[in-house]
């Protein structure tokens, strides 16, 4: 474990909060107020909730009490930075000022302790699901995103149900491997970010350590444990980085 006195960056991903799985969100909220505060930076590598129709739906009870505790920590000098994911892409500025988080690009390239840290949510990463990629970028399209979000809270959230139940669907048939990384996006996107030490994403919930090299450039890739069962995190400092599994809540 890292000594609280080193300074550490935590990281987490694909917590896919909702309402209906109160004891991980109550498990998050503590563990913002507790490894969180000491953490120098806490990145959130998207999928922080389980969907996200549009900043006007902020005032939302779960929502709010998110909010309250990221704006909390933030209000005790631990930077908090966030990337999309495929389920929040829609979080904007009205919730990034209510709370305090910083945005970040898909990808980014982070000064981490020392070494250099790209960071993804990891979907871009999944170029085997075709059908996926499209999707992507149909609604990663501004245009979309503004005649989507032009349309009542309570259409969207409908439209987006609909959607999640056609994704689990072809999720069902689809294979394993098409649902993982590939690996030469993975080895690409190293070499265009010119061979950063770590590549940290989430997205595809298989948390493991890999080891690669990439044209001679020695490259771990940590993927980020998900939020389903129990929370999860990447804790690094200048001496390298480890995963931390939290104790199951009790539901
Ligand atoms: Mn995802």
């Amino acid at each position: 474990m890292v000594g609280n006195d080193t300074p550490y960056s935590l990281f987490i991903s694909d917590l896919h909060l909702c309402s209906s799985r109160p004891v991980i969100t109550q498990q998050f909220l503590t563990f913002l107020q507790t490894e969180a505060v000491q953490a120098q930076a806490l990145y959130i590598l998207g999928d922080l909730f389980e969907y996200w129709a549009g900043d006007d739906d902020v005032d939302d009870a779960h929502h709010q009490a998110i909010i309250a505790g990221l704006h909390r920590l933030a209000a005790t000098g631990t930077n908090i930075f966030f990337m999309h994911g495929n389920r929040d892409f829609l979080l904007g500025q009205v919730f990034a000022d209510a709370t305090g988080i910083q945005p970040l690009h898909d990808p980014t390239i982070i000064d981490l302790h020392g070494k250099r840290a790209l960071l993804s949510h990891g979907d871009v990463l999944c170029t085997d699901d075709v059908d996926y990629q499209a999707f992507r970028r149909l609604v990663r399209a501004s245009a979309w995103q503004a005649a989507f979000l032009a349309t009542p809270l309570t259409a969207r959230k409908t439209q987006i149900e609909i959607l999640r139940q056609r994704s689990e669907l072809e999720k069902s048939y689809k294979s394993e491997s098409i649902m993982d990384v590939n690996p030469d996006a993975v080895n690409q996107l190293i070499k265009d970010y010119d061979y950063p030490e770590l590549l940290i994403h989430g997205h595809t919930h298989r948390p493991a350590l890999h080891q690669l090299k990439v044209d001679g450039h020695a490259c771990q890739r940590w993927v980020l444990g998900d939020w389903y069962e129990q929370g999860s995190c990447l804790r690094c400092n200048a001496t390298g980085c480890s995963s931390h599994v939290l104790d199951q809540p009790n539901s």
